[in-house]
């Protein structure tokens, strides 16, 4: 296992900053998720730690020691891609082994590994067939499988499920928690996707423009975002922000958190708006609620109101978000 630290770390291309300056500490067995905009740096801190691209200046340290002229393959550290790699003339007991083999192991060690290992992400009876006869879901499991195989301390992972269609894409979240916990590795995760970053964390690294917004685990971030990004970044639909009418201040409040109904309660914030869109999910149904120049998105089990017809919104004062005029969020902690 392994703890993973970035010590001031500037990372350019072109003279250009991509990452700046940052500090970053990742736990030792814990599953980590770097999530954030395309562009924002998530896969060049990833392929740092593994040493393919090394930074600029600043420290990588791997349990405590600075990696930074180690290659790659000495870092113990495996990564698995979005385009998993894997050799389709291969069958998959030989693309499981190959790096095995490459590094020499000897061939009884070599066909226990792999048969434990393919155990353990449901490979077993597929060993003798070609890439090409597995489904999307088996193939991203080679992948893992040879990944798990050079028994790293470190596994990086760089949106590994984003080739999967939705559902399937749902049993690998699982299947992946599933994994860390049988292996009490380090995982580092990249993924655009709040909802797999809700899903599988232990703690979010959440980024944009190369710098960390916050770093917390799903259920903070969701109920403290630190800031206006975090607050619009994790949730579907995002949070409803807008002006106070007081100078600077802007509040928010999430789509789940209000309620529609014909007579207000008078306990909550509370306008007469009009329903704009509805969109019926099956056991959810969102609303766009107009207000004068603003309009809420609405997302709640009433599946009743129609649209153009008037309705309250109310939301209860302990669920609406105050952000300052530079986006930090007031409130503790
Ligand atoms: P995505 O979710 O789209 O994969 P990302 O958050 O992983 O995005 P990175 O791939 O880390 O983003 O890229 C961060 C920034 O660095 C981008 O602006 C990208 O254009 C730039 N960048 C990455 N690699 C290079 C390179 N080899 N040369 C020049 N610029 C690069």
């Amino acid at each position: 296992m392994a703890s993973i630290e970035f010590v001031k770390v500037t990372k350019s291309f072109d003279k250009h900053d991509v990452i700046k300056d940052l500090d970053l500490k990742i736990e030792d067995g814990k599953f980590t998720v770097l999530v954030g905009p395309s562009g924002c740096g998530k896969t060049t801190l990833l392929r740092m730690i593994a040493g393919i691209d090394p930074q600029t200046s600043g420290s990588v340290l791997i349990n405590g020691k600075d990696v930074t002229k180690i290659p790659p393959g000495q870092r113990g550290v495996a990564m698995v891609f979005q385009n998993y790699a894997i050799y389709p003339t291969m069958s998959v007991r030989e693309n499981i082994e190959f790096g095995l083999k490459n590094n020499k192991v000897p061939k009884a060690e070599r066909t226990g590994l792999v048969e434990s290992i393919s155990a353990t992400v449901g490979l077993s009876e597929y060993l003798d067939r070609k890439p090409s006869t597995l489904s999307g879901g088996q193939r991203q499991r080679v992948a893992l499988a040879r990944a798990m195989v050079k028994q790293p301390s470190v596994f990086l992972m760089d949106e590994p499920l984003s080739n999967l269609d939705a559902k399937l894409r749902v049993q690998m979240r699982i299947e992946l928690i599933e994994l860390h916990k049988k292996l009490g590795t380090t995982f580092v995760y990249v993924t655009h996707d709040q909802v797999e970053a809700m899903s599988m964390a232990d703690t979010i690294v959440l980024m944009n423009k190369g710098l960390i917004q916050q770093e917390a685990p799903p259920e903070i971030m969701y109920r403290k975002p630190s800031n206006m990004f975090a607050a619009e970044f994790i949730g579907v639909p995002p949070m409803n922000i807008d002006d106070l009418g007081v100078a600077g201040i802007k509040f928010g409040f999430r789509p789940e958190s209000a309620v529609l109904s014909n007579e207000p309660s008078g306990q909550h914030f509370s306008i007469r708006g009009v329903i704009a869109t509805r969109e019926m999910l099956g056991s959810e149904t969102v609303y766009q609620v107009k207000y004068k120049n603003s309009s809420y998105m609405i997302k709640c089990i009433q599946d009743n109101f129609t649209v153009d017809q008037d309705v309250y919104l109310e939301v209860a004062a302990n669920k609406m978000f105050f952000f300052e005029s530079d986006g930090n969020r007031i409130g503790e902690e």
